[in-house]
């Protein structure tokens, strides 16, 4: 699947459409989702062009996969969720339920999340 320039993350990115950020550096931008489904709910993308954790994994260089990934364990530390837990979900594809075709890890936190899959 070829990236789409036009998608909502890639306008949040490019600060066509704002977004209320969490953290920002040179790989990886996180900000709360628009419709939170726990207390804390964290997205966090990467800056690079990326349509899924494949893509991602598969063609982004070692310094993206590692900034990206470092943004991660960063975000949840600073938000204080690593003591508690909390889930990290990745959706992809159909199947998987992706909405928004640019790789992005949600992090929810707050309160118990519940079964791994809805039923
Ligand atoms: P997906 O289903 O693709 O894994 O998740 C996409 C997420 O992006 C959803 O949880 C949705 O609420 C969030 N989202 C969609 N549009 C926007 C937006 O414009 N701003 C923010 N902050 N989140 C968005």
């Amino acid at each position: 699947m070829a990236y789409d320039e036009n998608n909502i993350f890639a306008k949040i990115l490019r600060g066509e459409i704002p977004c209320d950020k969490v953290y920002e550096d040179d790989y990886a931008l996180a900000f709360h989702d628009i419709a939170p489904h726990a207390p804390v709910h964290i997205l966090v993308i990467p800056k690079g062009p990326y349509v899924s954790v494949v893509d991602f994994s598969a063609n982004g260089s070692a310094d993206e996969i590692e900034g990206f990934w470092r943004a991660v364990a960063k975000v949840a530390q600073d938000n204080n969720i690593t003591e508690d837990g909390f889930r990290t979900i990745a959706n992809t594809g159909v199947n998987g339920g992706q909405e928004v075709p640019h790789f992005h890890v949600h992090l929810l936190a707050g309160k118990k999340i519940g079964p791994m899959v809805a039923g």
